[in-house]
């Protein structure tokens, strides 16, 4: 498989291009493919772009085999993404290009600190950020292993969701500053997702509610490399009837074999666009185009919760 961003230079920087970016890490799930679906149907509404990013800048938990059932699902569906698929695996030294900028205006540091030493810290003083500046103002030896904490401050980040209103944060005193290159010299997800998201010409983001906290830590980022901010839209995140989010983490289960055109129709329903019950009955394409004719995004409105209900 080839990455093919080169191909899309010629396109029209105005035009609205939104992308879905799934780790491949498990298949997709009805959570998952609801935002993909989302997504998409808000593209294709506004005769935007829908690229497709595999988040696959991690080894360990990184599968072929999920990539290869990503796409298939995605195409089963009929989410057909434009160009071909951008591996984030491909990029890194665009992530590399990106720290060093930060590192040269001494916007970073490098940390120490264990998982397991921060969470017996925080365990006992809950009330300070996620990293409370430990190795901020100590040197450290470079030659052994680290990672590296972007610096945060007291200035608010401010951004305006669509959907779920004004956000703001003073990210110092909620994440604290936060790692942009993990020990294992692994790009950390916020700062690879900005990079990626300014290369592809990413202006909207559609992504779950759950993820609020990283669009500000993203938004950030953004701020300090000079980069514009997409138009970040949180859609509301699907929960089991024990209101705990569809996840892989929590056993959701995948939706790469169920049916194709009910699945879409009560997704459709989840997403309050009220599809008109004859269309259970008719191919995947009609369903698809009436869904992108009537899209109406407004009607998930403050909504940051839909429980999922079985289908069968
Ligand atoms: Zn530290």
């Amino acid at each position: 498989m080839v990455t093919s961003t080169e191909e899309k230079t010629s396109l029209n920087p105005r035009q609205n291009r939104s992308r879905f970016a799934p780790s491949p890490t498990g298949e997709l799930h009805w959570g998952s493919l609801f935002n993909a679906l989302a997504s998409y149907l808000q593209a294709r509404s506004q005769q935007g772009e829908w690229l497709l990013r595999i988040d696959d800048l991690d080894p360990a938990r990184s599968h072929q085999r999920f990539i290869d059932s990503i796409l298939y699902t995605l195409e089963r569906f009929g989410l057909q993404w434009d160009g071909g698929v951008y591996y984030q695996s491909q990029h890194t030294e665009h992530y590399q290009a990106a720290v060093d900028v930060l590192c040269k205006n001494n916007q970073t540091y490098a940390c120490r600190c264990s998982r397991k030493q921060l969470k017996r810290y925080h365990n006992q003083h809950p009330e300070t950020p996620d990293y409370p500046g430990f190795c901020r103002n100590k040197t450290i030896d470079t030659r052994s292993q680290y990672a590296l904490r972007v610096k945060t401050n007291r200035i608010p980040v401010v951004f305006s969701d669509p959907l779920q209103g004004t956000q703001q944060q003073i990210l110092a005193q909620t994440s604290g500053d936060f790692i942009i290159m993990r020990s294992d010299k692994i790009t950390g997800y916020h700062l690879a997702s900005v990079v990626d998201d300014f290369n592809m010409g990413i202006n909207q983001a559609l992504r779950g509610y759950d993820l609020l906290q990283s669009s500000i830590q993203q938004c950030y980022l953004q701020q300090l490399l000079g980069y514009p901010t997409p138009q970040y839209v949180h859609l509301p995140v699907i929960v089991d009837t024990g209101a705990i989010k569809l996840s892989k983490q929590t056993g959701a289960k995948p939706i790469t074999h169920n049916p194709v055109v009910e699945t879409l129709f009560y997704l459709l329903i989840q997403l309050r666009q009220k599809p008109p019950p004859e269309l259970r009955h008719l191919p995947r394409k009609t369903i698809i185009d009436w869904a992108v004719a009537n899209w109406n995004i407004d009607r998930l409105k403050g909504c940051t919760k839909i429980k999922h209900q079985n289908q069968e």
